[in-house]
Formats: C-alpha cells, sequence, structure tokens
C-alpha cells in the first residue's frame, strides 16, 4: 500500500526508497508491509528507524482497548517513542543534517488553525496529526519514516539511540511536573503515584529539581526500582497506614507536590487525601473513558492547584537538555527490559501485552 497524504507532488530532492514498515489494521491484526517512500518536500526530512519503545498506549490499541476509540482509525503505523537516523533532508531544511541523530514530536500541531493561533497546546489543534496513532501520520515501528523538519529534533552524537527512544516518555513526565507549573524546589516534598515509566520520568526530574521524592506503587519491584531513579522514599499503598506514613515522611504537613502518573481509580482518589494544603496537583496517568469517585471537596479545603496534562507543548529541546544532564546518573538501559528486532515485532507485542509486570519497556531495534 502506499501511505496516505503522500500524494501531493513534491520537489524531487531525491529518489524513491522502499522500506519496511508496520500497520495496525485494527486490534491485533499488525502487519507488515513494504512502503514505496516518496522524494522529500522541502520541509520534510527522511528518517531512517533505530528504535523505538513500546508504549502502554501502543499495546491498549494493540488489544483494542483505547478508550480513546484510536485504533477504529487504522490502518496506521505505531511508535511514537522512537529514535533515528536523519539520512535525508528536503532542500529547505537547516536545523537537520543527514546522519544526526533525531528523535520527534507525537503530537503534530498545524501552526494555522483558529486554536494553534490562539496559542493553544498542540493537543487542541483542530487538524491534529499524531505520530503513531494515526493513517495521516507517520509511526516510528519501520524502517524509515518521513517527519517534518519542525517537529523534528537532533539529539547530542554521545546519545545512543534507545536512549533517544525515551526523550518522548521523558517529556511527558516532565511537562506534567513543570510545564504546568507543579515547579518543584528543594523546599518541596513530592509525591508521585505510580512507578511506571512515565512516574519514573516524573520521579527523576523531581528529584533533579532538588524536591524530596515520595513514590507510591503497590508492586514491590516497582517500589524497589523507583528507589533507582529519583525516589527518596517509597510507600506501599496496599498497606493500610500508607496516608499516615506518608504524613510521617512528610513532618505531618502532606506533599506540597503531587503527581498522578498511575491512572488507576484508587490512585487518582487518593490523592484528594494524600495531598497537603494548597499542593500543586499534576494529572498525567489516563483515566479517559471512566468516571473516578474521588472526595472533589478536598480541592476546596486544602485549596488544591490541580492540572491535567493534555500533551506537551514545544518541549523536546529542553527535555534533551535535561536528559542530557541526568544521563549519566540513571540507568536509562536498564529500564529497557526487554529487546526485539523489528522483524519480530508479533513476539515484540506479544512480550508487551503479556508479560506487563515485568516488561518494564519493549524496545524494537532495526537490524544490525
Ligand atoms: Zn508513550
Ligand atoms: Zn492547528
Amino acid at each position: 500500500m502506499s501511505l496516505v497524504g503522500f500524494e501531493t507532488a513534491r520537489e524531487k530532492t531525491m529518489e524513491a526508497i522502499k522500506g519496511k514498515v508496520a500497520f495496525l489494521y485494527g486490534p491485533k491484526d499488525l502487519r507488515i508491509e513494504e512502503v514505496e517512500f516518496p522524494p522529500l518536500k522541502p520541509n520534510e526530512i527522511l528518517i531512517k528507524l533505530k528504535a523505538c519503545g513500546i508504549c502502554g498506549s501502543d499495546v491498549e490499541c494493540f488489544e483494542g482497548e483505547s478508550a480513546e476509540g484510536r485504533y477504529d482509525l487504522g490502518p496506521y503505523t505505531p511508535g511514537h517513542e522512537w529514535a533515528g537516523q536523519a539520512v535525508a533532508v528536503g532542500s529547505g531544511v537547516t536545523s537537520v543534517k543527514p546522519g544526526n541523530k533525531v528523535v520527534g514530536d507525537c503530537v503534530l500541531p498545524c501552526y494555522n488553525c483558529a486554536n494553534c493561533k490562539d496559542g493553544k497546546m498542540p493537543s487542541a489543534c483542530l487538524n491534529m496529526r499524531e505520530v503513531g496513532f494515526r493513517p495521516d501520520s507517520p509511526g516510528g515501528m519501520g524502517e524509515y519514516m518521513i517527519l517534518e523538519e519542525c517537529y523534528t529534533h537532533v539529539i547530542p552524537d554521545d546519545w545512543d539511540y534507545e536512549l533517544g527512544a525515551w526523550v518522548e516518555t521523558f517529556n511527558v513526565g516532565y511537562w506534567g511536573v513543570w510545564g504546568n507549573g507543579c515547579a518543584p524546589d528543594a523546599s518541596d516534598d513530592c509525591v508521585i503515584i505510580g512507578a511506571g515509566p512515565i512516574g519514573l520520568c516524573a520521579s527523576m526530574v523531581c528529584k533533579n529539581s532538588n524536591a524530596r521524592v515520595i513514590v507510591i506503587d503497590p508492586l514491590e519491584s516497582r517500589r524497589e526500582n523507583a528507589l533507582n531513579y529519583g525516589a527518596d522514599f517509597v510507600v506501599d499503598p496496599t498497606k493500610q497506614d500508607f496516608q499516615d506514613e506518608v504524613l510521617r515522611l512528610t513532618n505531618g504537613r502532606g506533599p506540597s507536590v503531587v503527581i498522578e502518573c498511575s491512572g488507576n481509580d484508587i490512585g487518582i482518589a487518593s490523592l484528594f487525601d494524600l495531598a497537603g494544603h494548597s499542593a500543586r496537583v499534576g494529572l498525567i496517568g489516563h483515566s479517559i473513558g471512566r468516571k473516578v469517585p474521588v472526595e472533589i471537596g478536598k480541592t476546596i479545603w486544602k485549596t488544591l492547584q490541580i492540572s491535567g496534562s493534555g500533551g506537551t507543548d514545544r518541549w523536546f529541546p529542553r527535555t534533551i537538555r535535561f536528559m542530557s544532564t541526568i544521563k549519566d546518573k540513571y540507568d536509562f538501559a536498564a529500564l529497557n527490559t526487554h529487546h526485539f528486532d523489528f522483524k519480530d515485532i508479533h513476539q515484540a507485542f506479544d512480550t508487551a501485552c503479556h508479560d506487563k509486570a515485568n516488561a518494564r519497556k519493549v524496545m524494537l531495534t532495526f537490524g544490525k
């Protein structure tokens, strides 16, 4: 098949090349197909993929359980946690050179619609495209992809590609902490609910903002892990006195910052009890499509400032700079518990779907 949206006339900057690309046609219907990539437009970059993580949302779509109904849109190429090498650039591209290691935004705003012109978040774009989730957008699970320059970001040469594949995830956790004003510093006690990939990134961000970090997760393996990625303390929420424990760890004040990264009903409900007075609360974990009973009155009683993270906004360059300063402090490579070559993508998804407790991050690699 040909890639949708590439029919328009293009400036002939290179010969068309062929490559294998995965397409999700519907739940559990993932196919690898040969695609011909057309010549680049002046503002486009041809990227050879080198690494691509499988995200929890990819698993949801694959299983047909995305509350946003994204899997209804197939066929599309999954993969938004990717890193690759620019192999050719359009005639107008100035910020990326062939040979550069690159990563890219997930949500692609048009910058022209009423909402974009009004300065709203990319996720508000009326013509929104989204890498890895839509037929009109490229995805990272293929040998090559074409992406416009404005969404493509160069990472330093001394990074490996698998670290680059963590930029998208880290940018979500980082934005959830800093993009919406939770703004921790050395005076703050931060509670992170949920120690999945996003929770660990939020934990590292809070720690490197000099706050004290308490991570809450019911799984022992995740709590142990959190101690290696920013947490000063970990708390088991299945223990009856876990709220007392958080109070004790915060000298009776309760946390001044709470970052909800679990999307779990109990996790979400508990933050209204856990948060200290005047706490800044960031919601990152997905709970779309469900109603979660919470004691909302505590928002008023405690004067909570609650902000939702609907994506991120021009946050990749900042994320790359942040990660550059901490990449040698934390073992990012150890977060990739499983590796599969792209040709074994079905096995990779099988592992991500059926071994959720152990498969922290399943990473696809692309040939040797
Ligand atoms: Zn993701
Ligand atoms: Zn727009």
